[in-house]
């Protein structure tokens, strides 16, 4: 009997950890979610970020047409 109750406590120990392991986890991610730069179309003023911008030299574009219409 006394076996029995240290292999559940064992797993309640276990379960927890693992809960508070996940929960460290996905506190760990929401920093990395956050803030991508932000550029500005050098012709319309539109925020975009910056992996889905054009870019051509130092200047940033919303998209393809934009970044044509500056030469
Ligand atoms: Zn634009």
């Amino acid at each position: 009997m006394g076996k029995l109750i240290l292999i559940v406590l064992t797993f309640a120990l276990a379960w927890w950890l693992l809960r508070k392991y996940q929960r460290s986890l996905t506190r760990d991610e929401a920093p990395h979610a956050v803030p991508e730069d932000m550029v500005r179309c050098d012709h319309c003023g539109l925020h975009l970020p910056r992996s889905e911008s054009r870019v051509s030299g130092d200047k940033f574009f919303c998209s393809e047409e934009h970044l044509h219409l500056h030469g």
